[in-house]
C-alpha cells in the first residue's frame, strides 16, 4: 500500500512587536509563555492522529525563531515519534532578522531544521521605518550571514512591495540588494491593507487600524503592479524560476511544504489558530485564543474550534483557485481524473470570459493565468466561483 504524503504546520503566535500590517494570529508581550506553549504543542501532537508519511514540517508565525533550538527540536522529535512513517524532506523555521531577538541558529541546525525563511521585508531602511518593522537593513544582512555561517544551505527571503514612498527604482534597489545575498528562494508580497473585516485572521488593534487608515490612501495599485512585473523581470534574469504567484526559486529550491498546500495534499496544523486539511474534503481549525489553546491542549484534548466539509463544487473551485496560483497552472488531465470532467468543459463560460479578457491561457494540458492574469488573479477567479 502506498503511504500518502503528509505535512505538519506548527503555528507559533509570539512576536516581540506586533506589526500594524499583520493579519496573522499573533500575540505581543507573551514571550514568558513560550515554554508552556512548547509543552502544549507536544500535548497536541500526542492528541492528534498521525496519518500518512510525514514529509515536511513548517514552523510559521508569529515569530517561531523566538523558540530555542532545543524547543524546536522537541517538537520535531515528538512528531518523528508520533508518526509511524517519516521521510522528512524539509523542516522550515520562519525567523525575524532583528538583533534584539537573534535566533538560536546553531540550536536550530542541531534540531534538524533544514530551511530558514527570513522575514527581511526590505533592505531599504525607509521602507522598514514605514512598516515599523523593528529592524534595519543592516540587521537583516547580518541575520542572513549568521544563518549561512551556521550552515543553512537553504535560505528564503520575504520581501514586501507596494510600500508607500517606495518608487520602482527603490524596489529595483531592494531586489538587487537581496540578490547580492543569493538566497535560494524569494517570496515577494504586495503590502495588503485594504481588507474587509471578515477577511481578517485576527482583528487589528486600534493603533494598527489608525496606521492602516493613514497608509491605505497612500497606496498605488498601478505602481504595485509595475513593481510586480519588475520583480518577474529582474528575478528571471538571475536564474530564479517564478513558480507560484509570490514565489521564486533557484532550481530545486521550491518550498516543498507550501507546494503541498497548492497541490491540496493533507496536512495537520498544530498551535493556536492553525488549520488542518485531510487531503479530501474536511478542513478544521484550532482556537485562535492563546489562553484557550493552552488550557485545552494541556488537558490532552484537540483544541479544534470548528470544522467544515467541502462539497464537490467547493473542492473543484479550490482546485482551480490553488492550481492557478502555480505559474504552470492546472493540469486538465489531473483535474479530470479527480472531478470526472475536463475543466475546459466544466468552466466553459468562465474560461470564455477570462480568456477574452486576456487573464487565462489554455495551452495543451495546462490552464494557467497569463502574465496579466497574475496581476489580476482575484478578478480572474471570481469568474469561476459561480
Ligand atoms: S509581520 Fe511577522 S513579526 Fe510582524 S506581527 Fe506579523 S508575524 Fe509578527
Amino acid at each position: 500500500m502506498v503511504t500518502q504524503p503528509h505535512h505538519l504546520y506548527v503555528h507559533v503566535p509570539f512576536c516581540r512587536l506586533v506589526c500594524a500590517y499583520c493579519d496573522f494570529v499573533t500575540v505581543g508581550g507573551r514571550a514568558h509563555d513560550i515554554l508552556r506553549y512548547t509543552d502544549a504543542l507536544l500535548h497536541e501532537i500526542e492528541a492528534r492522529p498521525a496519518p500518512g508519511e510525514l514529509r515536511t514540517i513548517y514552523f510559521g508565525g508569529g515569530t517561531p525563531s523566538l523558540l530555542s533550538g532545543e524547543q524546536v527540536g522537541q517538537v520535531v522529535q515528538a512528531a518523528e515519534v508520533r508518526w509511524q512513517h517519516v521521510a522528512l524532506e524539509e523542516v522550515t523555521v520562519e525567523a525575524n532578522p532583528s538583533e534584539r531577538e537573534s535566533p538560536d541558529w546553531d540550536g536550530l541546525r542541531a534540531a534538524g531544521v533544514t530551511r530558514i525563511s527570513l522575514g527581511v521585508q526590505s533592505l531599504r531602511d525607509e521602507d522598514l521605518v514605514t512598516l515599523a518593522r523593528g529592524h534595519t537593513a543592516r540587521e537583516a544582512r547580518q541575520a542572513y550571514a549568521a544563518a549561512r555561517r551556521a550552515g543553512f544551505d537553504n535560505v528564503s527571503i520575504d520581501l514586501i512591495y507596494g510600500i508607500p514612498g517606495q518608487s520602482p527604482s527603490d524596489w529595483r534597489g531592494v531586489l538587487e540588494a537581496a540578490l547580492e545575498l543569493r538566497p535560494d528562494h524569494l517570496s515577494c508580497y504586495a503590502l495588503q491593507l485594504a481588507l474587509q473585516p471578515d477577511e481578517w485572521a485576527a482583528p487589528p488593534r486600534p493603533g494598527a487600524l489608525r496606521w492602516r487608515n493613514r497608509v491605505v490612501p497612500r497606496q498605488d495599485d498601478a505602481l504595485a503592479a509595475d513593481q510586480y512585473r519588475l520583480a518577474e523581470e529582474v528575478l528571471a534574469g538571475r536564474g530564479y524560476r517564478h513558480y507560484e504567484l509570490s514565489s521564486w526559486a533557484l532550481p530545486g529550491r521550491e518550498s516543498r511544504h507550501n507546494s503541498a498546500y497548492w497541490a491540496r495534499r493533507a496536512y495537520t496544523g498544530i498551535g493556536a489558530g492553525a488549520h488542518s486539511y485531510d487531503g479530501a474534503a474536511q478542513r478544521s481549525w484550532n482556537t485562535r485564543d492563546l489562553d484557550t489553546y493552552l488550557e485545552v491542549a494541556e488537558m490532552d484534548e484537540c483544541p479544534v474550534a470548528d470544522a467544515e466539509v467541502l462539497n464537490e463544487q467547493e473542492r473543484a473551485f479550490e482546485a482551480i483557485a490553488l492550481g492557478l496560483r502555480l505559474v504552470d497552472g492546472i493540469s486538465r488531465r489531473a483535474f479530470e481524473a479527480e472531478f470526472r470532467l475536463d475543466p475546459v468543459e466544466r468552466y466553459a463560460l468562465a474560461l470564455a470570459e477570462t480568456t477574452r479578457k486576456g487573464l487565462i491561457e489554455v495551452d495543451g494540458d495546462a490552464v494557467r493565468l497569463s502574465p496579466t492574469g497574475r496581476l489580476l488573479a482575484s478578478e480572474a477567479l471570481i469568474s469561476f466561483a459561480g
